[in-house]
């Protein structure tokens, strides 16, 4: 076996964290996978290995499923209070906390983050996420119902946990995706198994001792580590899985759908997405030109909700363009845990070669890189900041989701909201888009003209706890984050009482 990697800038915590076995979380235990099979994680900032973790399969999810399901069913979960499960979900927000600097540290070394923004945005808004559910834990109610039948009734709601939850999640923004995905599970009351993807599982394996610690009840999170096919599959097709939520590729998102036909599971889904970023010809200049850049180069573009397709007024354009590839050639790449990094990695090899093949496909097909446009160094797996211009409707890079820093910009000569939008919406997805305007009017209407589940006036997102994210067509079933993602894990049942 190959030797671990230990990078020089790792501290003492996560060294040590790295250097623990890692296992899977099942029923309050950490366990080896059943077929005692493990494997590697890497540093996508050098390609080298840093843990090896144990793979679990669909014999350890069946495993998991058991043990989320005598947690839920069994009552160990369900006689836990409202306020005492919303003090134990708000502790795992301390606990984040206090142990922000080594989660900061694996998260950048395990996904390719600059540390930077791992530890001024992962790890609080993981923090943010739990506080936020933490506060509606307490406050699940039904409503009372006028009814119309003859008679003398009360008629009323409940709003009870849908069950036991599988959560598959993607790499892009590894421990946030699970508190996104943990944290209204287990303020609705409901028992999960979390599989993270096999390119990231460490935070998620480290924020499974952190809930140990907070005293949630063994089984009512359970962590299995393995690869989407395998774990991911038999998850999803579980028939004592109630519902699965998954974020990730649309391509993914429908296998999951079919997989979970087999006993109707509840489905949600966070998919793909090609999100319009439009810029009016009054908008403040340099707000669109920073508010652009951030929306494609954050998190080196690898977000779902991604501004990746620019729409610039033919009269603002140049200066857009211009504006952002500024912008993009003072972006510090570099790796994650390097001084001063503002842009890591892709997260892989296979990544790589993707969000390359998509810059040449468009160089091809008559595209012109306005900055950036291959990749930078040979160790790692690093894209440069890139911009092509000439993009054309039909083309692969303007359709299809590169999930990389790759901006396609188009402009328009029009004053026509509607055909506006309708350039805009022309996407198989619909998870965000932004409009860039100090025109009130402008806009409100645009705002109502986007079909997308989320859209910003002069900023392209955010991704504050309170609010709901999901996708309009291809983007995905349902909403998560605000009340809309508490309300995922809950099912309506009505009750009617003849007096
Ligand atoms: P990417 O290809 O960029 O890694 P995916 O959508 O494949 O994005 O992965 C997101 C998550 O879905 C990961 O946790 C992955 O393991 C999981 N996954 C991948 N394929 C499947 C599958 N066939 N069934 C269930 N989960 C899957
Ligand atoms: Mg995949």
């Amino acid at each position: 076996m190959n030797a671990l990697f230990v990078h020089p800038r790792i501290g003492r915590k996560a060294t040590a964290f790295l250097a623990r076995e890692h296992k899977l979380l099942i029923g309050g235990k950490w366990v080896p996978a059943l077929s005692g099979r493990t494997f590697e994680t890497y540093d996508p900032g050098t390609g080298r290995i840093i843990a090896r973790v144990a793979e679990g399969d669909a014999a350890d999810i069946d495993l998991a499923v058991q043990a989320a399901r005598q947690a839920f069913d069994g009552g160990a979960w369900g006689r836990v209070s409202p306020s005492e499960r919303g003090r134990m979900i708000w502790k795992i927000a301390d606990l984040l906390e206090q142990n922000a600097d080594e989660l900061a540290e694996l998260e950048a070394l395990n996904n390719g983050k600059s540390l930077a923004s791992a530890k001024n945005g992962d790890i609080p808004l993981s923090a943010d996420m739990f506080r936020y559910m933490a506060g509606w834990a307490t406050k699940i109610t039904g409503e009372t119902l006028s009814i119309s039948t003859p008679g003398s009734y009360h008629a009323f709601t409940v709003r009870e946990p849908i069950g036991v939850v599988g959560q598959i999640i993607p790499w892009n923004a590894p421990l946030l995706m699970a508190a996104w995905k943990l944290a209204p599970a287990l303020a609705a009351g409901c028992t999960v198994v979390l599989k993270p993807a096999e390119q990231t599982p460490l935070t998620a394996l480290r924020l499974g001792e952190l809930i140990q610690e907070a005293g949630i009840p063994d089984g009512v999170v359970n962590i299995v580590p393995g690869f989407g096919p395998t774990a991911g599959g038999a998850i999803a097709a579980h028939p004592d899985v109630d519902k699965v939520v998954f974020t990730g590729s649309s391509e993914v998102g429908r296998i999951i759908v079919k997989a979970a036909a087999g006993n109707l599971k509840k489905v949600s889904l966070e998919l793909g997405g090609k999100s319009p970023v439009i810029v009016f010809p009054d908008a403040d200049m340099s707000v669109a030109v920073a508010g652009a850049s951030q929306a494609i180069f954050n998190n080196t573009g690898q977000v779902c909700s991604a501004g990746s397709r620019l729409f610039a007024h033919k009269k603002v354009f140049d200066r857009m363009v211009d504006g952002i590839a500024q912008e993009a050639g003072k972006i510090r790449v570099g790796h994650g845990l390097s001084e001063g990094t503002q842009m890591g990695p892709v997260i892989s090899q296979v990544q790589l070669e993707r969000v390359t093949g998509y810059i040449d496909q468009g160089k091809a097909a008559g595209a012109t890189v306005a900055a950036g446009g291959s990749r930078v160094g040979n160790e790692g797996y690093f894209v440069a900041p890139t911009i092509l211009t000439g993009t054309t409707p039909e083309m692969s890079v303007v359709r299809e989701e590169i999930f990389g820093p790759v901006l396609c910009a188009m402009s328009f000569d029009d004053d026509d909201l509607d055909r506006i939008a309708r350039q805009a919406n022309e996407s198989i997805y619909g998870l965000a888009g932004s409009v860039w305007t100090r025109d009130l009017s402008i806009a409100h209407k645009m705002a109502r003209r986007i079909r997308a589940g989320r859209v910003g006036v002069n900023i392209h997102g955010s991704i504050d706890a309170a609010l709901p994210t999901g996708g309009f067509k291809q983007s995905g079933w349902g909403r998560e984050k605000g009340h809309e993602g508490l309300n995922l894990y809950t099912e309506v049942k009505s009750v009617i009482m003849s007096l």
